[in-house]
């Protein structure tokens, strides 16, 4: 047996979990060790990331993770920044991958998108606008640089730093080697942000001449959204600082199937925690609506990570036949018929599980 932290989130996080657990506990070999985050545990302990939370996925070293609300401008962080922050989760990996029978504009779509996960414009170093601070910051830089900031602008403070993106595109490119991985592109905008996006295209070209068995290009943002919007099969993984790959993931993620069958997981040196690309969806929680197969999907790669790849490959091999028949879906992958609820995904998938050992 291998204990895995649960959290189980909130929003549609319980659906999604419980749909999930019961397809790992198809397979065996899983013990839980469940862990609430999110409103929940705002309303049990006054905090939306206890303590024990972390003191339990540092002693079991992954978790798998339902997603959590962070609630505008209430005072409380976001667990997701915080737990990333707190367990050095500086690698998140999102695998877009296009199953067989989900409906796309596409045949073939098999990206990954490897995004920074500690720094850029999300590190939150931010200035509200009419503050002291900001006030204080507007003297300094129009005596320093001469440079006037309107008074009514909030700042927000974009650091790259040339360990942050070794680290990252040193990850994209050990994992494009070990999955046989063709190409690694890396989007960036050094052009316009010459010292922080420069630092990022600098160093990944730096990085890349040590990677000569792996191809590799460097390419502008913007543009690499109008590539994958037109011709995804031209790309394979790809690094992005931040933001540009939180908002990349999620184009990437709409090319194969939407938010409910895209995967994600976070890793650090020393923990792990897979969880899906989606959010909390509070437009249908509590109403068996939410498609699991996005957390069934992290719960393969998690799975993997532990060494139970044989188990991992199994779950998503389940996934795969249930997408492939598509004769239970959720509303989300628009299915010909009624649409499937969350519990029906997991019964289907626990069949299949059960049908192929
Ligand atoms: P969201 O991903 O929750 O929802 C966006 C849209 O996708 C909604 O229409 C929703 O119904 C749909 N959707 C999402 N997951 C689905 C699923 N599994 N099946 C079917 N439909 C699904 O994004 P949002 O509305 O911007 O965010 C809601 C909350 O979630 C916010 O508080 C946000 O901060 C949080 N969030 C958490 C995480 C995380 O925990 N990792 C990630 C993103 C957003």
């Amino acid at each position: 047996m291998t204990t895995v932290t649960l959290v189980p989130g909130d929003g549609i996080g319980p659906e999604v979990s419980a749909a999930t657990r019961r397809a790992v506990d198809a397979l065996g070999g899983i013990e839980w060790d469940v862990q609430e985050a999110g409103v929940v545990a705002i309303e049990k302990f006054g905090d939306p990331l206890p303590k024990h939370v972390l003191d339990s996925i540092r002693t079991t070293g992954v978790a798998l993770k339902g997603p959590v609300t962070t609630p505008v401008g209430s005072g409380f962080r976001s667990v997701n920044v915080a737990l990333r922050r707190e367990l050095d989760l500086f690698a998140s990996v999102r695998p877009c991958r296009l199953y067989e029978g989900v409906p796309s504009a596409f045949d073939d779509v098999d990206l990954v998108v490897v995004r920074e996960n500690t720094e850029d414009l999300y590190e939150g170093i931010e200035f509200e606008v009419g503050s002291r601070e900001l006030a204080k910051l507007r003297g300094y830089l129009k005596y320093m640089h001469g440079y006037a900031l309107a008074p009514d602008s909030g700042v927000s403070v974009k650091p790259l730093s040339v360990s942050a993106t070794t680290a990252i595109v040193t990850y994209a490119f050990e994992y494009a080697r070990r999955h046989r991985r063709r190409k690694v592109t890396l989007g960036h905008k050094a052009n316009i942000m010459k010292f922080s996006d420069g630092v990022w295209l600098q160093t990944g070209e730096e990085l890349a001449t040590r990677y000569r068995d792996v191809g590799f290009e460097a390419t502008q943002v913007d543009e690499l959204a109008m590539w994958l919007a037109w011709a995804p099969d031209e790309h394979d993984v790809i690094v992005l600082p931040n933001l540009y790959g939180d908002i990349i993931s999620d184009l990437a993620a709409g090319l194969v199937g939407g938010l409910g069958v895209a995967p994600g997981m976070n890793l650090g040196r020393d923990y792990a925690v897979f969880e899906p690309t989606h959010g909390s969806a509070p437009d249908i929680a509590g109403r068996n609506l939410a498609n699991p197969i996005a957390m069934m999907l992290s719960a393969a790669a998690m799975l993997r990570h532990i060494g139970r790849a044989a188990d991992g490959d199994r779950l998503e091999r389940a996934v795969a036949s249930v997408l492939a028949s598509g004769e239970v879906r959720t509303a989300d992958l628009r299915p010909h018929g009624s649409p499937a609820g969350t519990s029906d995904v997991a019964d289907a998938v626990v069949a299949a599980i059960e049908d192929a050992p």
